[in-house]
């Protein structure tokens, strides 16, 4: 267990804490002062080291999805922190651990999903930065049974974008079962696409990375990509066939254009994995094509706190490799249009100044 030498007194009452709130949808975000929450009974306040700002903060801020959050509220979840204090009833964590805040703040533990092993589906979940306040914050509470502890060996600005790009790549890849002989490709080589190039090589697919930006591409190759593809500058079915076609198409772009490209440029028996979530929802898909080459289509929804124990384990073990870069919280308007602007490195991770990460 990682057990830093820090101070544990709880957190006075009535301290103020820097946080960037969402307070309109569209708006700039908001950098507050607030008072530093509490932990409720089940809980734990932690002290925020890292969080990284995922597209999924930009769709929340937007109001993008079918589903709203209650504004004001507080983005984030990709936060990584120190426990410095354990609400009533927690027995499994302790003052000082290290943890992740991911997207999964908490499930019922009881229904069918729950118990077998898809609790990404719980129907009563709660998302953190998102139906409740997430870790654009110097501290944020989470439910003690599902944070995740972060084992030694992962620095808190890598485990940031692992705790959801990761995990979320990680898990949709698994369920894609790649054999190595497939053709695997990736569509957006952003935050989640930096680590799905990696994760589909570590199981063995022949990797065609996709975007329309050329330095993505040429991250994608050092990464491990067999083949990118220039969405911008050629036709991306066309040159996808080139290669013989895909057997799993990964989409991580926000667009549903992309969702249409990658499902043209499946073989038969191909798999569609939807992972991005675009504000325009609705894709046009053939039912006749579907039906006569055998194709699956399925959403992927983050990963379970196993899968995110794996994939830190995968990251201690030297087998992938995070590329971001730290802002501070200050200039979270910035960074937002920085990564819709396509020209950021892969993740942004917003450094809360405990982390010692060397700001670029
Ligand atoms: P990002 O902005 O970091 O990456 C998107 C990438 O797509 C960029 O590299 C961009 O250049 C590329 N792109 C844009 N247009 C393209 C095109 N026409 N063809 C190919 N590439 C193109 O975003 P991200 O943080 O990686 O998130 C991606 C999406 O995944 C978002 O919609 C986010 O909400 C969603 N998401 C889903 C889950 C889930 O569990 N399903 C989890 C996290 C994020
Ligand atoms: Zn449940
Ligand atoms: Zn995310």
């Amino acid at each position: 267990m990682a057990l830093h030498n820090y101070a544990t007194t709880a957190v006075a009452e009535g301290h103020t804490m820097k946080a960037a709130v969402v307070t309109a949808f569209g708006s700039p975000l908001e950098i507050q002062e607030r008072d530093i929450p509490r932990p409720a009974a089940g809980q734990v306040l932690v002290k925020m080291e890292t969080c990284g700002l995922c597209h999924t903060d930009i769709h929340a801020a937007g109001g993008d999805w079918p589903v709203k959050p209650a504004l004001p509220i507080v983005p984030g979840h990709e936060g990584i922190g120190i426990i410095e204090e354990l609400g009533a009833g927690v027995t499994n964590r302790v003052v000082g651990e290290r943890v992740a805040i991911a997207w999964l703040g908490s499930a019922c533990g009881d229904c069918r999903y729950c118990v077998d092993g898809r609790e990404t589906l719980c129907e009563t979940q709660q998302n953190s930065g998102y139906s409740i306040d997430g870790a654009f914050a110097e501290y944020a509470v989470a439910s003690a049974k599902y944070v995740v502890p972060v084992p030694e060996g992962v620095s808190s600005l890598d485990a940031a974008p692992l705790s959801c790009a990761g995990v979320t790549t990680y898990k949709a890849l698994k369920i894609a079962s790649i054999s190595p002989t497939e053709n695997v490709g990736v569509f957006g080589i952003g935050g989640l696409g930096h680590l799905a190039v990696q994760y589909a090589h570590i199981l063995g697919g022949t990797v065609i990375a996709i975007d329309i930006e050329a330095t993505k591409l040429a991250l994608a190759t050092e990464l491990g990509a067999d083949f990118v593809v220039n969405a911008a500058t050629s036709d991306p079915v066309a040159e996808i066939e080139k290669l013989g076609g895909l057997d799993v198409a990964i989409v991580l772009a926000t667009s549903p254009r992309v969702f249409e490209q990658a499902f043209a440029a499946l073989r038969r028996g191909g798999r569609l994995v939807c992972v991005a979530l675009p504000a325009e929802s609705t894709m046009n898909i053939s039912i006749f094509e579907t039906v006569l080459k055998g194709i699956s289509i399925i959403g992927s929804i983050v990963g379970t706190r196993e899968d995110l124990a794996e994939v830190f384990a995968m990251h201690a073990a030297g087998k992938t490799r995070v590329v971001a870069e730290a802002r501070d919280l200050d200039q979270v308007n910035t960074a937002i249009a920085e990564v819709l602007s396509g020209q950021t490195p892969a993740r942004l991770v917003f450094d809360f100044g405990a982390a010692a990460i060397p700001a670029v």
